[in-house]
């Protein structure tokens, strides 16, 4: 056991000192009070052993405390911790040139932050500094995070305070093809098709004309006709692992670059490996945006983020000084670039692309065999699981079911996330060294966890 102050008494000061919405959502009834993590493992302060399935929301990338990035934080702990930018330290260009050489071009000008709402605040005011133009788009149910601007571009509501936030942020229709108006599972380019119907003409995609429609009819009655930019998360994270029908990219980004605007990829979640075939989310679409954030995965933990761009960009971006006191910090990028050797050296890309889609298949299995999975999908370890009264309906499973599934999940071992702007849906999105045998784990109980609340219907 873990000795430290009581559950009591942390409870306490949680209550009078700690930011109290945490309290709502502390994310199970009987909260965890976690102390240990090893790889794919976290340990409660009873000594409770947990599968981490959502690592600190898509998080820790290589695992928890993975000993090779522990010995690289330790000995840049002990060589030097900060200077500021002001001095020329070489852990940061070491860094810079190893991340620039995993985009394509002409993405090689790096900007280093501590944390994703950072990056993506930088890269809204690149993207109306370099085009001259103040409206940005986004999709509804997005998160990009919760600073006064880039709250603005977040579209979901428990997130909104009522204030003045980012004004130019115009949210149009998610193209979401399971919960949407359009479309069908045929729309994605993932590994498992799940919904059976589609309004898929042959070889020509009803679903991505629609929710390209809808955005020409927002640039028609509710944007100028000059843009700064658009901002899409390749698969959504917050809003529940959505995927879009597979041009709508391609089609998006050629539409806003008409209109005098950037695209910009929030790979917050997506990046570092995670959907498996590639490196970033982006490339699933078959696009090259001209500004990635990243955050989350970057660092394993550890406050780091980013903003990539062109050379182009970055001139107009040079227009007066950006200073950050902490980004790209000796530890931060020590840390940073032992993530993407580590991801080299354990294959994790690859893992996930493997191990998650024998859970993306193995998953499909159980929504076949339950009517409350409405649907499965996702890429690699990207993974979402939407759950619904019934198929027919496809009508969202209510907060207080989800909770119940969520809370015995939890009970049997294993820490999975929520998300969808109902809370309707289950992600799974863990560290990237997790192996078959954790999936069958979990599959045994999401199984008996579904079959438990069946019982108690
Ligand atoms: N973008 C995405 C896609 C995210 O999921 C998040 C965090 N959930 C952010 C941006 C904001 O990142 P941070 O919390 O590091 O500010």
């Amino acid at each position: 056991e873990y000795k430290t102050m009581s559950k009591e008494q942390i409870m306490k000061i949680r209550r009078q000192n700690c930011n109290p919405v945490t309290m709502k959502i502390t994310y199970y009834k009987k909260p965890l009070f976690i102390h240990q993590g090893y790889m794919q493992w976290l340990w409660d302060v009873d000594g409770r052993r947990y599968l981490d399935l959502f690592a600190g929301v898509a998080t820790v990338s290589v695992g928890h405390c993975h000993p090779k990035l522990t010995a690289a934080a330790v000995k840049q702990l002990k060589r030097l911790w900060h200077t500021t930018n002001i001095y020329v330290h070489p852990t940061l260009h070491e860094y810079c040139e190893k991340l620039a050489s995993h985009l394509p071009d002409p993405l090689k000008v790096i900007y280093l932050t501590n944390s994703g709402s950072e990056a993506n605040d930088l890269a809204m005011l690149m993207a109306r500094l370099h085009t001259g133009n103040f409206d940005i788009i986004s999709f509804r149910g997005s998160y990009h995070g919760g600073t006064q601007q880039t709250m603005g571009l977040t579209s979901n509501s428990p997130y909104k305070y009522p204030i003045s936030t980012s004004s130019g942020c115009t949210h149009i229709m998610c193209p979401d093809v399971f919960r949407g108006v359009w479309g069908g599972s045929h729309c994605r380019d993932s590994p498992v098709q799940t919904i059976r119907e589609c309004s898929c003409a042959q070889g020509h995609c009803m679903a991505n004309e629609k929710y390209i429609g809808q955005l020409k009819e927002a640039f028609s009655t509710s944007l100028p006709s000059r843009i700064a930019a658009f901002f899409g998360e390749p698969i959504q994270g917050m809003g529940g692992a959505v995927q879009y029908p597979k041009n709508f990219f391609k089609d998006t980004y050629k539409l806003v670059r008409e209109r005098g605007g950037i695209c910009i990829a929030d790979e917050v979640q997506t990046g570092f490996g995670r959907t498996g075939t590639h490196f970033w989310g982006f490339q699933g679409y078959d696009v090259i945006p001209d500004v990635v954030t990243m955050a989350k995965g970057i660092g394993n933990g550890f406050p780091i983020g980013a903003v990539v761009t062109t050379p182009e960009i970055a001139a107009s971006f040079a227009k007066a000084y950006h200073f950050n006191t902490f980004g790209g910090s000796p530890i931060a990028c020590a840390v940073a670039s032992s993530v993407l050797d580590i991801i080299k050296e354990d294959g994790l890309q690859q893992n996930s692309l493997n191990v998650g889609t024998y859970l993306l298949k193995e998953l499909a299995k159980l929504r076949d065999k339950y009517e409350i999975i409405g649907d499965v999908r996702g890429k690699g370890l990207q993974i979402g699981v939407e759950m619904v009264k019934d198929k027919a309906s496809r009508e969202p499973l209510s907060p207080e079911a989800m909770s119940e599934i969520f809370e015995d999940i939890k009970d049997m071992g294993v820490l999975i996330g929520k998300g969808g702007v109902y809370g309707q849906t289950f992600r799974i999105q863990p560290p990237m060294c997790i192996t078959n045998e954790d999936v069958d784990f979990f599959l045994a109980v999401f199984n008996k966890a579904i079959h438990n609340y069946m019982e108690r219907k």
